[in-house]
């Protein structure tokens, strides 16, 4: 769970690290009424997103026109495409140095990795790529509660060292290192930064940027923090800011979806190669599927069969859900095939099919992009089912021309993946001598 940076300051706070002076939240401009500012202030765009500062997310205030003015146009901004619904007012501190630290697992050795900069401020990969030397770094295997003494000295007269002007500050910034250090341990976190850490032009160490990210394996045990800093435990946030458009439009109708593809919205499509979308019937057979493709386009097709996404229709899907789930990938830029099995367990074949041929004949009087469908289904509701299925063939054979639904279970899913894929290479192949697009 990513924290807000003033949830995360609270959290500093607790664990005695100086954060700038908060005047207060707001979600409008009428909300700056009942705040009394003190001059400079600053005007922070509270999105679960870095690099605010370059995207006009973080602004200074010498007044209350500029406050006035300032708001109002961030609250129109949107950053990385998230809108801004609130912003964090506090009072300006004058800088002197901008230091970087954090804290993170990493994800591959779940090492914890101390990582310590005086070029603080700017964005840390930069600093990482153009000047390494400026960056110290300590990999953890032990797992402490505490961060040694030592290593925080080391860290600190790695930054005095650096910048000779930090000397007068050498111990607090070792005291810093060890209170970030306690908070990550405690909160049971996998990223702390803060960038900058500014040093004023009295001495004082102040956050002036808080980055915080709870595990969420974690989050029963944190209830209480959770709380404390005004978050109810029991509400799943979700990480809008890493979601694509098609996983927040999955997560608005109900249902787990997950794009494998980078970037699945200005996605290059290579030519040789064909995107499978999956509409499979549990989460289990999801994991399955994407392998199944892997597997079925490596031995037969030279590895050239990508699949395109992770799906879960949870246990018996409404009617609509069917069709949200095939008009999802139906809308999908990627997709040229889709694959679909229904292990009709909880959930009914009949409801199945008569969802997706709903979304193929909505498509087809709508005049959407129809994606060829190959599948299977077996189980409960099997025979009202194939009934149904009958009936619609013959009452829409135009719309369904492209549905091809084993019922029953004379095939193996490997053979429905593998007659689907060449169904979908043929039909690519025919499009490009066709021209058509
Ligand atoms: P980010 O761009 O999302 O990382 O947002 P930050 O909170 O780190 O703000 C960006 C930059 O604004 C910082 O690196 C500082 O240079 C500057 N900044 C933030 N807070 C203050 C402040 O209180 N006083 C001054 N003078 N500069 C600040
Ligand atoms: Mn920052």
């Amino acid at each position: 769970m990513k924290l807000y940076e003033y949830e995360a300051k609270q959290i500093f706070e607790k664990f005695d690290l100086t954060v700038p002076k908060k005047i207060g939240i707001i979600e409008n401009v009428s909300d700056l009424e009942g705040l009394s500012l003190n001059f400079p202030v600053m005007i922070k765009a509270m999105v679960l997103i870095g690099g605010r500062g370059k995207a006009g997310g973080i602004k200074k205030a010498d007044n209350i026109e500029e406050v006035r003015e300032i708001c109002s146009k961030m609250f129109d901004l949107t950053i990385h495409g998230l809108a801004i619904k609130k912003l964090l007012l506090e009072e300006a501190v004058d800088v002197s140095h901008e230091i970087y630290l954090s804290i993170i697992t990493d994800p591959a050795t779940f090492d914890l990795v101390i990582v310590a900069s005086a070029s603080g401020g700017i964005d840390i990969e930069e600093v990482a790529k153009n000047q390494p030397g400026e960056i110290w770094k300590k990999t953890l295997g032990d797992n402490p509660n505490t961060l040694p003494e030592e290593l925080s000295k080391e860290a600190a007269d790695f930054l005095v060292e650096r910048n000779p002007e930090l000397t007068s500050v050498k111990e607090s910034l070792s005291t810093a290192i060890i209170a970030l250090f306690s908070a990550f341990q405690k909160c049971e976190a996998k990223i702390c930064e803060i960038n900058p850490l500014i040093v004023t032009c009295d001495n004082q160490l102040i956050a002036a940027d808080a980055k915080f990210v709870l595990d969420d394996n974690s989050l029963y045990r944190q209830a209480p923090l959770l709380k404390s800093i005004g978050i109810d435990p029991r509400s799943k946030r979700h990480d809008v800011s890493e979601q694509t458009k098609y996983e927040a439009q999955a997560y608005i109708i109900g249902f787990p979806f997950l794009d494998l593809l980078d970037n699945p919205e200005n996605f290059q499509k290579e030519e040789d190669k064909l995107y499978v979308g999956l509409v499979p019937g549990g989460a289990g057979y999801g994991i399955f599927s994407i392998d199944e493709v892997v597997n079925v386009g490596n031995r037969y097709f030279d590895g050239n069969v990508v699949p395109i996404n992770f799906m879960d229709s949870g246990g018996g899907p409404s009617l609509s859900k069917v069709a949200d789930m095939f008009h999802l990938l139906m809308d999908h830029p990627a997709t040229d095939l889709i694959i679909t099995s229904r292990f009709g367990g909880i959930s009914s074949c009949d409801i199945f099919i008569q969802g997706l041929i709903m979304a193929l004949r909505d498509r087809y009087i709508s005049k959407r992009r129809m994606i060829p469908i190959f599948g299977r289904m077996v189980g409960t509701d099997l025979a009202a089912a194939k009934a149904f299925f009958d009936k619609a063939k013959k009452e829409s054979p135009e719309p369904l021309k492209d549905l091809h639904i084993v019922v029953g279970n004379q095939k193996i899913m490997a053979e429905v993946i593998k007659d689907g894929i060449e169904y979908g290479f043929r039909i690519k192949k025919q499009k490009e001598l066709g021209g058509i697009k």
